[in-house]
Formats: C-alpha cells, structure tokens, sequence
C-alpha cells in the first residue's frame, strides 16, 4: 500500500568515502614546513615548482580578449573549429574521414563520460575491460554509466612493467561488444605504457574479438613526443571500426581549470556517424547542455596560429624534456629506482609500503598518495637531490 510507504529524503543519503587525493591536498596544505614537497597532486611543474600558464595560451588569451565581440552561446558541439583543428593532432591525418566525428567537452573527464553512456545507450551489457590499477576516477564513472567492469592486472609490481600477458588474456577472454578501455600514453598512476610491439599485439586482438577500443588520451605529448604518442590511437583506428578517443588539453595545454576536451568517435559508416553525433548531442544536452568557451577557443586560436601553434609544440617540448630529465635523476639515485626511466609521463609508483609513505610525511614533508604513486614533475629543481635522498633512506629502513 503506497500510503504506508516512508517519506525518504535526503537525509537519507549514504555516507561517500572522500577521495583519499583531496585528503592529502589538504594535509599539505595544513603543512606549514616551508620545504614541503607536493608529489601528490597531477600537474606539471617546472624546474622552479610553478604550473605556469603557456607562452601560447597566454597571448591566445589576449587576442580573445581583444576580439572577442560576443559570448552568445555556441550550442552542444562547442567550438566546432577547435575539434576540426584538434583532430590531426589527436588522430593523425584522417582528413575528410566521415566516419569520424569530434566534440568539444568539459576536458578528458567530460569525454570519458559521453564516451561510456554513449556505449551503454548502444549496448547495456557491454562490460569494460579495465587494467588495474588505473586512474581513480575510471571505475567510478564507469559504474555511474552503469557498465560492469571486468579486471586484469595491468601492472605487474615485480617487473614494473605492464603485465602484458593478464592484458591479452583478459581480451581473448572478452565478449564482442565489450570495451577495452586502455591509457593512450602515459598510465595513470604506474607510468608503465605499452611498447609498439605490445600496441600492435593488443590492436590485432581487439579488432579480431570485435571489442570496442576506448582510448583515454589525456597526456599526448608527455611520453615520448605529440606525434609519436599517437602511435596506438593510429593503429587502433586503421584496424577497428569502431573505436573512441577521449582526449584532454588540460594537461598538454596546461590549461586544468578551464576544463578542455575533446571526444572522437569512430563509427563504421558515415552514417552511423551522423546517429553517434545526435546521441552525444543529446547526451552532453542532459549533462552540460555546452561545454565551457573560453580554454577550447585559447587552443582553437594557438592551432589555427602558425607561429603560436610552433610555440605550444617547442613548450611542450621542453616540458617532455623536464620530465625525462627528472627519471633520470631518480633513477640514477639508486638501482632500485632504475625502472623510472623506462616508464613514461608524470606518474610512477614508488616501491615504498603505507608506512614508508607516512615516514616520508612525517619525516621529510614529501607527499604522496598511499599506494606509493609520485608525480614526479611535480618536484622543483632544488629539491630533486634531497627528494632522492629521503627515498633511499626510507627505502633503505
Ligand atoms: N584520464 C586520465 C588518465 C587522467 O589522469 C585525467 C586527469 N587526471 C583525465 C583523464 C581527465 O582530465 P581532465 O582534467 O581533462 O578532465
């Protein structure tokens, strides 16, 4: 009977487990040691320790400034230029492909989550196909979509390598339809990225188990260089259908706050596109109804700028270069750290216990997640010698 049923309302809310990364953002910043170290939080950094807005973006920021006469809204797609423009850098050169379509979205997580509802208005029982660990935020957005997700160990803690042979089971293993969701460079949080070998491996197994590839692409540029580190997106799109890239620029752009992204889908037809494009449409309507302007025009006027999109790249360059000069330091500290240099972008796992990272707080004021993940970039030039030292000694007990 409907009139005994209870009132429920909010308080009836379950308790949520606060993210364990905002905790520790926190307990630095109640830290008041002045030479604390931040290894915690995923930005880049450069050699003073700042996260500096980019040559590029900068004097992009003031052009828009000057010209812009309006801020009438764009609709659903956003800018459509800044996805056109981003689309060669992201995929390489696919022009005129009609099977692909692009849209502007609130940065890589906005992408992530129009890409898996996108999946599960086609196919509910699609499952994701997800190494671990992986980005903290895949499996809950994964659930939120409603998706099962289905495990393997991506990151083989002896070898600190990729467990390259949990990955390909897990796909044989996989359904037609399933989702192999993999990083596009750069795993976050093991830096632990696929060799071209393994990429073509993978690419053969996906394309012959008729799975749906969804390649998170949010650090292009940090591994090995912009055009290379599309290697697997590349090869991936030749050989499937069907495949997604979700990509970011909040990183590559360094523009975090502005929340800039991009989704490429890939359908077989181009009129399969054309239906993929009115479903994001409408799903993006129901969540944003548009993606914020200003940091998608910043990057769609640095693209379109011959001399500024140079800048961006020789910036990004530099950073890339900051980034393998910083794992060689480390790795150079101690043999048990060797493995840093042969793992990509701003993450590694430190092979440090729950304890070992406290005593590194406690002790030294370097912060870092439980697990033992590191931003590395994100330790200031003065401070990489004595970041080493209390490593070593920590590891050394
Ligand atoms: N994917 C991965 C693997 C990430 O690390 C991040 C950001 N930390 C994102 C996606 C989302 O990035 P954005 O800030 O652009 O939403």
């Amino acid at each position: 009977m409907l009139t005994e049923a209870k009132r429920r309302g909010l308080a009836d809310l379950p308790p949520i487990v606060s993210d364990s990364l905002l905790a520790l953002i926190a307990m630095v910043n109640a830290d008041p040691r002045a030479d604390k170290i931040d290894v915690g939080v995923g930005v880049y950094r450069d050699g003073e320790g700042r996260t500096p807005v980019m040559r590029a973006v900068r004097e992009a920021e003031q052009m828009l400034h000057d010209q812009q006469v309006s801020k009438s809204y764009l609709g659903g797609a956003g800018d459509k230029r800044f996805a056109d423009l981003l689309r060669p850098v992201v995929l390489g050169a696919h022009p005129g492909d009609e099977r692909i379509v692009g849209l502007q979205t609130p940065g890589g997580c906005g992408a992530l989550f129009l890409a898996l509802k996108l999946i599960a208005a086609a196919n509910p029982d699609a499952r994701v196909i997800m190494g671990t660990p992986t980005w903290p935020n895949h499996p809950p957005m994964t659930r939120g979509a409603r998706l099962e997700i289905v495990e393997y160990r991506h990151y083989d803690a002896a070898t600190r390598r990729v467990d390259f042979a949990a990955l390909a089971e897990a796909l044989e293993a996989a359904r037609p339809g399933d989702v192999a969701l993999l990083h596009g460079c750069c795993h976050n949080p093991t830096g632990a990225d696929l060799s071209e070998e393994e990429w073509r491996t993978i690419v053969e197994i996906v394309a012959r188990r008729g799975l749906i590839p969804l390649i998170d692409f949010a650090y292009q540029g940090f591994a090995r260089g912009l055009d290379q580190d599309r290697f697997g997106v590349e090869l991936m799109l030749e050989a499937c259908d069907e495949v997604l890239v979700t990509q970011s620029c909040d990183k590559n752009f360094a523009v975090y706050r502005d929340r800039v992204g991009c989704l490429f889908v890939k359908a077989a037809t181009a009129n399969n596109a054309k239906f993929v494009m009115t479903h994001l449409l409408q799903i993006s309507r129901e969540a944003w109804s548009m993606p914020p302007d200003h940091g998608a025009a910043c990057v769609r006027m640095v693209l379109e700028d011959e001399g500024l999109s140079a800048d961006w790249r020789a910036e990004l360059d530099e950073m890339h270069g900051r980034i393998r000069m910083v794992r060689e330091r480390i790795a150079a500290s101690d043999p048990r750290l060797a493995f840093i240099a042969d793992q990509q972008g701003m993450f590694s796992m430190l092979p440090l216990s729950v304890e070992q990272v406290k005593q590194l707080r406690d002790k030294h004021a370097i912060y870092m997640a439980d697990s033992g993940r590191a931003n590395l970039v994100g330790i200031a030039d003065r401070d990489l010698d004595r970041f080493c030292a209390a490593v070593v000694e920590t590891m050394n007990g």
